[in-house]
């Protein structure tokens, strides 16, 4: 998989095609395509072009397939009966086409650019939207909490719920229940106290973007299932989150990101839009 380092773009050899929702399911032996995570569907996944032989195939979505290292069917996202990256099972990208091609043709792979790098903008502000959270709320905390890259009580890993990356943003979900405070989280005035996480939150994005720190994918090898880790090296510390999705290469190239706050009941909603 090289999408995890940025690319967009590739030559492969197909590998399999199976029939899959919506059309024909193409398997190369390496590919730029990131597919959507169906255990933690954060990233969309990718669209594009396959070219073979004069032939142009519009690649409608990315899924995440699974096939059992005996042998078998390819499953695709919902339908994998496993956990994620279980060693007994292959893991691989499909890409949805149209059509099918023969197994064996050699392929040019096109990632749809302006919509990837609008998602890995999306990822990427989410990433530092999380850390910028942890700073904010630092103080509600009465106990001691596991803390973050950059040394604060990690509320976005302890209380997160969903995360979905949007085409220049994205919009995550933090659980506020019981079990919460219990660890030692205050949520007392914190609706009113939105405007203030907010404005703290928006000078220390304004910060980290200034300095242009660099944002990499650490992988420890190239199978779609490789624990990955993002790092970004900020000014006050190297931050890493466990991540599966695409980035940008310096945070220079977010521009302004705001965020908006939203507390229903029990769940705080985060969103945040990079200009
Ligand atoms: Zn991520």
């Amino acid at each position: 998989m090289t999408f995890p380092a940025g690319a967009m773009t590739g030559w492969s050899t197909v590998v399999a095609c199976l029939p899959v929702d919506g059309g024909r399911g193409i398997v190369v032996d390496e590919t730029p395509f990131h597919p959507l995570d169906p255990f933690w569907p954060d990233q969309p996944g990718d669209v594009g072009l396959l070219q073979s032989d004069g032939l142009e195939l519009k690649v409608v979505d990315s899924v995440t397939g699974a096939v059992p290292a005996t042998g078998g069917e390819v499953l695709v996202g919902a339908d994998i009966p496993v956990k994620r990256g279980d060693p007994d099972w292959h893991w691989l990208v499909v890409h949805v086409v149209e059509r099918r091609v023969p197994q064996g043709a050699e392929i040019r792979l096109m990632v749809d650019g302006d919509r990837r790098r609008a998602f890995s903008a999306g990822h990427t502000a989410c990433h530092l939207t999380a850390l910028a959270l942890n700073a904010a709320l630092a103080g509600r905390w009465r106990k001691d909490a596991p803390p973050d890259g950059l040394g604060r009580p990690d509320f976005d890993r302890l209380a997160i719920t969903r995360s979905r990356i949007v085409p220049g943003g994205s919009v995550d979900t933090y659980r506020l229940g019981r079990s919460l405070r219990r660890k030692g989280f205050t949520t007392e005035g914190l609706a009113d106290a939105l405007p203030d996480v907010a404005g703290h939150m928006e000078s220390l994005l304004a910060g980290w973007i200034a300095s242009g720190a660099p944002v990499a994918v650490e992988a420890p090898n190239a199978e779609l299932t490789a624990p990955r880790t993002w790092r970004c090296d900020l000014p006050d510390g190297v931050a890493r989150l466990p991540c599966g999705g695409t980035h940008v290469d310096d945070l220079g190239e977010l521009g302004r990101v705001a965020v908006t706050l939203e507390l229903a009941q029990d769940e705080l909603v985060v969103e945040t839009r990079t200009a």
